[in-house]
């Protein structure tokens, strides 16, 4: 084998396991080895266990990334527990089209890996591993793969690769430090949506947008909610319906947690664009099922919209106003209902 792709570190090739692992296994060592020379921030590996042994232990890992944790190939999997700080998996959910976000630390991790290697051979699960480097360096890498199960051998055998994801993590743990996600909600924070706002102006006097509304959203009836399930029935509601409200928005929307139960919006697009996007947060909640303790909990919301080409002098709080006053119209109307023009 080429030995900068990595000297064969495992144990399978050379034990007495059956023919069509060792096929496979070399068959993988040929399709990821090469990878090693390609892209600087891909770390290709490939990890086995036993079904009956809690040990993982690599066949084949590039050099790069035994030279990321200062070790020998051979002590990477020792290494690399040792230097892990958290791990987060992200779970595709698919009925609520979001994924969502678990972190697990080292000591909790402590007797996990048997849940870590059940996950994996599920194949349902993208992780994130936070890891100091023996120079206490901080490197996350994203895991990706795809394990095998040999039931003869009594093997499971997981390939894929490690990308070094730093920077785009420290960005996203960046914005957690500096309070830019609400607590309970996980949406951008008040305070955020000024600058939100700001820059949204400042690409349509620039003439790089040609137009975007502003929305305020707010839960109708929520004191009865509480009053009713009680104050943590509604704080569950509150982060159920910002999923959802989050899980609506494009890519270039956002949508933040204005206070209490009120939440906003920006969308790029026309206020007619911009009436119908609120139209479909406000059905999608209508629609959604909210519960707590087993219990249906009905939610509707009112939603104001204001779009920036409406306004003579673009600023920001008559962006806010606007929306406001169409907010309080839609509440007067009978809530449940979005309003885009003044009576
Ligand atoms: P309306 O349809 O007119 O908006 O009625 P409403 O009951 O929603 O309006 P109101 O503003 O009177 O009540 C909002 C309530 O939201 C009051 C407050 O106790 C509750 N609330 C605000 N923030 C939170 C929170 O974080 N968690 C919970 N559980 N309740 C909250
Ligand atoms: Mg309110
Ligand atoms: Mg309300």
């Amino acid at each position: 084998m080429d030995a900068k792709a990595g000297a064969y570190v495992g144990k399978i090739l050379h034990g007495d396991y059956s023919p069509a692992l060792k096929q496979r296994l070399r068959q993988a060592i040929a399709a990821l080895g090469p990878l090693t020379e390609l892209a600087p921030r891909v770390f290709p590996y490939i990890a086995a266990w036993r079904t009956d042994d809690p040990t993982i232990w690599y066949e084949f890992v590039g050099q790069r990334l035994a030279t990321l944790f200062r070790c020998q190939p051979a002590e990477l999997a020792a290494t690399f527990k040792r230097c892990l700080i958290d791990r987060r998996s992200y779970k595709y959910i698919a009925v609520e089209a979001a994924v969502r976000e678990e972190i697990i630390t080292r000591q909790q991790l402590g007797g996990y890996w048997s849940g870590l290697r059940k996950e994996a051979a599920s194949g349902m699960v993208e992780a994130v591993y936070k890891v100091a480097t023996p120079e206490e360096r901080i490197v996350w890498l994203k895991d990706w793969a795809v394990s095998e199960h040999f039931a003869r051998d009594g093997i499971y055998l997981s390939c894929g690769t490690l990308t070094d994801v730093t920077k785009e993590m420290d960005h996203k743990e960046l914005l957690e430090q500096i309070g830019y996600f609400d607590e309970l909600t996980k949406l951008p924070k008040r305070g955020i949506m000024h600058r939100l706002l700001d820059v949204n102006i400042g690409q349509v006097e620039r003439g790089h947008l040609s137009d975007f509304v502003f929305l305020m959203l707010d839960v109708d009836h929520f004191k009865t909610i509480n009053d009713t399930h009680g104050h943590q029935a509604g704080d569950h509601v509150l982060a159920a319906l910002a999923e959802a409200l989050a899980s609506m928005k494009r890519k270039e929307d956002e949508i933040g947690r204005y206070a209490g139960e009120e939440f906003y919006g920006i969308s790029h697009g026309s206020l007619e664009s911009g009436r119908r996007f609120a139209e479909r947060l406000r059905r999608s909640v209508e629609e959604s099922d909210f519960r707590w303790q087993g219990e249906r909990i009905p939610v509707t919301v009112s939603i104001g919209v204001a779009a920036a080409s409406e306004l003579e002098e673009l600023v920001p709080e008559k962006l806010v106003n606007v929306a406001d006053r169409r907010l309080y119209a839609a509440k007067r109307r009978g809530r449940n209902q979005v309003v885009w023009q003044d009576a």
